[in-house]
């Protein structure tokens, strides 16, 4: 095989993704990746030769990304709330919209509970980084359930290799809790919400390699709420946070099925970053 400079793959590899349409900068990412170097080491070192096998895995993963494996897939992590979690077909891609529903469950605790020790659940826990990263910035009991025993066979190895204190359930939403002789105080979740419908608009990279179990909550993206906020009752104590994602427009509609349950309390949406509805909350008050 020709001798190939780390400068002169990476040109061929920002040429290539670009007749793919694909973004250029996954280049550098997949070659620091292999070669275990910050971006500075990087550019220091472009005019040394790739070794061989690295060149022939970079292709690799270049034509599978082509086809619209995603990187996180490939390199097999992808970074949440400032650490690193391992990733795999198994379970969604943690995305940065999901840190603002962290920021504002850390801030919520502080009101609600003062520093007092809390149990925290975190239903479709995926590759754990919700219940993970609660467990790591608010400590408390930390409980993470989950339908998918692969999802919650890299959410086990994330724990350990992040040192997280979480218990892990199987089974569908809340019904693990309700073997538990403990009442949650706050409990988040980050449910599949995607419309089916909108199924064939979704970009490739998501609609054909990410699971189905995590994107789709039926025809219109609701039935996971539908199903988890009536069952809430039994197993949330007083006081309690309740935290959702939704997906934008979807606010409305999980505010209603949340006041219908809890009619005392007043449900509240927090915009994202970019102007769109992400984040359902309701405070429970002391009963
Ligand atoms: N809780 C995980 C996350 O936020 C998984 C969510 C899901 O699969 N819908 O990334």
């Amino acid at each position: 095989m020709k001798k190939v400079t780390i400068r002169e793959a990476l040109f061929d590899a920002s040429e290539f993704l670009k007749k793919h349409h694909l973004e250029q900068p996954v280049a550098e990412w997949l070659l620091r990746h292999y070669l275990n170097k910050n971006r500075t080491e990087l550019l220091l070192s472009l005019d040394e030769e790739l070794d061989e096998d690295v060149l022939t895995r970079f292709c690799d993963d270049l034509r599978r990304h082509a086809t619209g494996v995603p990187v996180q897939y490939l390199i097999g992590y992808e970074y949440f709330y400032g650490r690193r979690f391992l990733v795999n077909e198994h379970v969604l891609i943690p995305r940065p919209e999901t840190e603002e529903l962290i920021e504002s469950v850390i801030t919520w605790k502080k009101t609600l509970f003062n520093g007092q020790a809390v149990t925290i659940a975190d239903i479709g826990t995926g590759s754990g980084v919700i219940a993970i990263t609660l467990a790591l910035e608010i400590g408390g009991d930390v409980i993470a359930t989950d339908l998918s025993y692969d999802a919650l066979s890299v959410a086990k190895k994330n724990a350990e290799a992040l040192r997280a204190n979480v218990t892990f359930l199987h089974g569908d939403l809340i019904e693990p809790l309700l073997t538990l002789d403990k009442k949650i105080d706050i409990l988040v979740s980050n449910p599949p919400y995607i419309p089916l419908k909108d199924k064939a608009t979704l970009p490739k990279n998501v609609r054909d390699f990410e699971p189905p179990l995590a994107l789709f909550g039926g025809d219109d993206g609701l039935d996971v709420y539908r199903r988890l906020i009536p069952a809430l009752p039994s197993v949330i104590n007083r006081p309690a946070l309740i935290a959702f994602e939704v997906g934008a427009g979807q606010s409305e509609d999980v505010v209603t099925l949340l006041q219908q349950t809890f009619p005392d309390e007043k449900a509240e949406v927090i915009y994202d970053i970019n102007g769109k509805d992400r984040i359902v909350l309701i405070a429970l008050q002391q009963a």
